[in-house]
């Protein structure tokens, strides 16, 4: 497909340049600048179909175990339907795939398996195994689907997809995918999450983030030093300045030394932790190592942790629940109702539980510092909310913009408003400018 105005389906989208309403010199001036080697980033907005995203509650993949949760509804806006006829096995595009999970000049699609086979696509990378991001692949799947070992084994072993249309592609290895370099990159997210790095033939470096959470041990990432990123796909799941939480090491020793104190104090204390099907287990196994314990996972959960290749996950998990002093249950169950129950089925063994539930940010759970995280309790159950994330906070994502300095960005997680949409634009602009301004004092 193309996304240029006026051609083919993608005639809605019109790439807007916003770097002018902050005063900076209009693209097509840049250009001429760039070309003179006085490069001023502007950021390009792209005004795709009206977006609207629901989620099912706020929170880190809140909607993990439900396909369909965090959902894109695509206003039709009096452009014309695909037809729903079967191509292939696979419905014809519903709903549209909207511009940003496409990649313009390939036959590349992201994370774009709910609007059946997209016109122009021929490959579907995975980036990792969430539902909002796999959403739309059953058993009877054809499309050709490119991820890494991990998402593949899952896709396999979970969704029972085909072995044939399941593609395996090395991580931090440079392969060729239907005539482009791509290289799989360590996303920092869940297990098997990756982020894509494209070279394209007309010399454009692509980046595609999926879902990650930005940590300074990327700006080592030697394939990323080796080039320079034009475009960036950006996870903007917590792109605004109020999203500030801890780290994940910050929030896995708490947890870790809570566990230990009330196990220390009342050798008799079950120590649970809530888990969404695939991410967060480094909670958990942290649990399990600190208290010299097992993990026990329903059977299910099991048969997810070992697509994941870990040893030591392996050598951690049991389904036997009397053999294990931490338990896992689904991140749902964890309210005082359902843990008073789980407690009393092992009342020869515990008379008390302590609760961890590893959500993302929280209106209600804001915390600047770990310590100030308190538990609430109802008589002998006690349960700490801890803001775990896998995404990226406020100032993770701009250290690691700035550090790449992208020419354009387009954000992938709330783009449903235009609002929103503006607010990041705003955040693009302003970061970029200052990085390059700092380079500039540098004299980089
Ligand atoms: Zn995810």
């Amino acid at each position: 497909m193309t996304t240029r105005k006026g051609k083919g389906k993608a005639s809605g989208l019109k790439q807007t340049d916003i770097g002018v309403f902050f005063g900076l010199k209009p693209l097509k001036d840049k250009g001429k600048e760039q070309e003179a080697g006085n490069i001023l980033p502007g950021v390009s907005l792209h005004q795709g179909p009206v977006l609207e995203e629901r989620k099912g509650g706020k929170g880190d993949h809140g909607g993990h175990q439900t396909v369909g949760v965090h959902r894109l509804q695509v206003r039709e806006g009096g452009r014309k339907r695909w037809n729903r006829g079967r191509i292939n096995g696979e419905q014809r595009e519903s709903k549209r795939c909207p511009f940003y999970k496409k990649i313009p000049g390939t036959k590349f699609a992201v994370d774009a398996f709910q609007y059946g086979l997209v016109e122009g696509i021929t490959t579907y990378f995975l980036t990792h195994f969430h539902s909002d991001h796999y959403g739309g692949l059953k058993k009877s799947s054809t499309f050709h689907i490119y991820c890494n070992r991990i998402t593949g084994n899952l896709v396999k072993s979970k969704l029972r997809v085909a072995e044939q249309f399941v593609h395996i592609l090395p991580m931090n290895t440079q392969v060729t995918v239907d005539g482009f370099k791509v290289t799989l990159l360590d996303a920092n997210h869940c297990p098997g999450a990756a982020m894509l790095l494209l070279f394209l033939p007309d010399g454009q470096t692509v980046l595609h983030t999926g879902d990650f959470r930005a940590d300074p041990s990327m700006e080592a990432y030697h394939e990323l030093l080796s080039c320079r990123v034009q475009t960036l796909y950006l996870d903007t799941t917590y792109c605004s300045p109020e999203y500030t939480f801890p780290t994940q090491q910050e929030v896995i020793n708490l947890a870790a030394n809570t566990a230990f104190r009330c196990v220390t104090l009342n050798p008799r204390t079950l120590v649970v932790c809530g888990s969404y099907s695939v991410g967060k287990e480094k909670v958990f196994l942290a649990l399990a190592e600190v208290l010299g314990s097992k993990v026990c996972l329903s059977r299910d959960k099991f048969n997810t942790m070992c697509c994941l290749e870990s040893e030591r996950i392996r050598q951690l998990i049991t389904t036997d629940w009397k053999a294990a002093q931490v338990h896992v249950l689904p991140m749902m169950q964890l309210n005082f109702k359902n843990l008073q129950t789980h407690l009393s089925r092992f009342s020869r063994q515990y008379d008390q539980l302590v609760a961890f539930k590893p959500t993302g940010w929280t209106f209600s759970q804001r915390v600047e510092a770990v310590e100030d995280i308190k538990p609430t309790v109802h008589g002998n159950i006690s349960i700490y909310g801890i803001p775990y994330s896998e995404h990226s906070s406020y100032l993770e994502l701009r250290r690691f913009v700035q550090w790449l300095r992208p020419l354009k960005i387009i954000p992938t997680v709330n783009v449903g408003s235009w609002a929103s949409r503006k607010a990041m634009e705003r955040c693009f602009s302003e970061w970029l400018t200052e990085a390059y301004e700092a380079n500039n004092v540098k004299g980089i």
